[in-house]
């Protein structure tokens, strides 16, 4: 038995992390879960987001599936999602958008996959009040960072057949900083004679997203860039609902969904599921269960395309729990 720290998170996340339980027993995968309380509400009850016996498990069985967690804005504590990129270096972070059978969206031909850097960027949180009015905030892009992630997009396609790696950036403005990234990409792009290599500036690519999602293969780029064209690119397969993702370090992974806690809809038995079910997928191929990875998309892809049963973010009106069963009902 693999043993597996699962985070069931804020919000919404407790019931998609039910469905995901549900459907990972059914697929009879080799795994266990160490289960805790993460994030605002085990703050507010206990003074900590991440109780010590959480790291604990972490540090013992390596791998986390995390449901979303929600973050103050404006104020409050850091982002729990960026201390565990941090703390374990989990500098990969890779988001494959790809059109669903029969989920309805203005756009064809989508099937990228956005490596975004996870350990620096804006994200470093390096902010400084000057005055009353002024506050800078500090942007750190490293040539060991930048070479690191641009290497596994690389890899990646190479790995996965993928034609191109297209590095997003604003070398344009920020000469210093995303030049350096650009450059690093530039001179890796050498090492991979048989893949494609491109450079789009970040504003482009959001419209070249919208018009021509078809132009993008692999996609790299800083942490910031890759937060914002994630939920972009996320926009163009059907909604949040359905992008996962994989946060990959030396020796310690975690699967999440792209999507936030959505605190809107929580407790409702609305949220869809299929976002953390792709990125337990992808948990499960990181740990040699191709099989039931492929059982359990096979299902998803059968509730879709048969579409009777869909939650309302894509214009069904199934609960959680319904949608839920009729994944369990197709991989039976
Ligand atoms: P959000 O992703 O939670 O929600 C945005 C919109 O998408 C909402 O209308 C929501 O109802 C909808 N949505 C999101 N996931 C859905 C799902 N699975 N099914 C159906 N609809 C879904 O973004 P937000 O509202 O900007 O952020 C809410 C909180 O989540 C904030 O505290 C933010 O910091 C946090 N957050 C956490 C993570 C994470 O833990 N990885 C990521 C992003 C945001």
């Amino acid at each position: 038995m693999k043993k597996v720290t699962l985070f069931k998170g804020d919000g919404i996340g407790p019931e998609i992390c039910a469905s995901v339980k549900k459907v990972i027993e059914a697929s009879q995968a080799d795994i266990e879960f160490e289960e805790f309380n993460v994030g605002e509400a085990e703050y507010n009850a206990h003074g900590a987001l991440i109780p010590q016996e959480a790291f604990d498990s972490i540090e013992k069985n390596h791998v986390i599936l995390k449901a979303p967690i929600t973050t103050p804005i404006g104020k409050g504590f850091r982002s729990c999602n960026v201390l565990l990129r941090e703390k374990y270096d989990l500098y990969a972070n890779i988001r494959p958008a790809k059109n669903l059978p029969n989920v309805k969206s203005p756009f064809d031909h989508v099937d990228m996959v956005i490596f975004r850097e996870n350990t620096e960027d804006l994200y470093v949180g390096k902010e400084e009040k000057i005055d009353e009015d002024t506050v800078y905030a500090t942007k750190i892009i490293t040539r060991k960072c930048s070479e690191r992630i641009i290497r596994a997009a690389f890899d990646y396609a190479l790995e996965n057949k993928r034609k191109k790696v297209s590095c997003i950036h604003k070398a344009n403005i920020l000469k210093m900083s995303d030049g350096l990234f650009l450059s690093v990409f530039q001179e890796i792009s050498k090492e991979y004679p048989n893949i494609e290599a491109d450079a789009y500036i970040v504003d482009n690519a959001c419209m070249q997203m919208v018009m021509h999602p078809e132009k993008f293969d692999v996609m790299v780029m800083p942490n910031l860039y890759g937060d914002i064209l994630s939920d972009l690119a996320s926009g163009l397969i059907g909604g949040l609902g359905f992008l996962p993702s994989a946060n990959i370090g030396k020796e310690i992974a975690m699967f999440e969904a792209v999507h936030g806690s959505a605190p809107d809809i929580a407790g409702q038995n609305k949220a869809n599921p299929t976002a953390l079910l792709l990125s337990a997928c992808m948990m499960l191929d990181y740990l040699d269960e191709h099989q039931k990875a492929e059982k359990i998309r096979k299902a998803i892809y059968k509730v879709l395309q048969e579409g009777k049963v869909r939650t309302q973010d894509c214009g069904g009106n199934a609960t959680t729990s319904e949608y839920t069963d009729a994944i369990l009902k197709a991989m039976s």
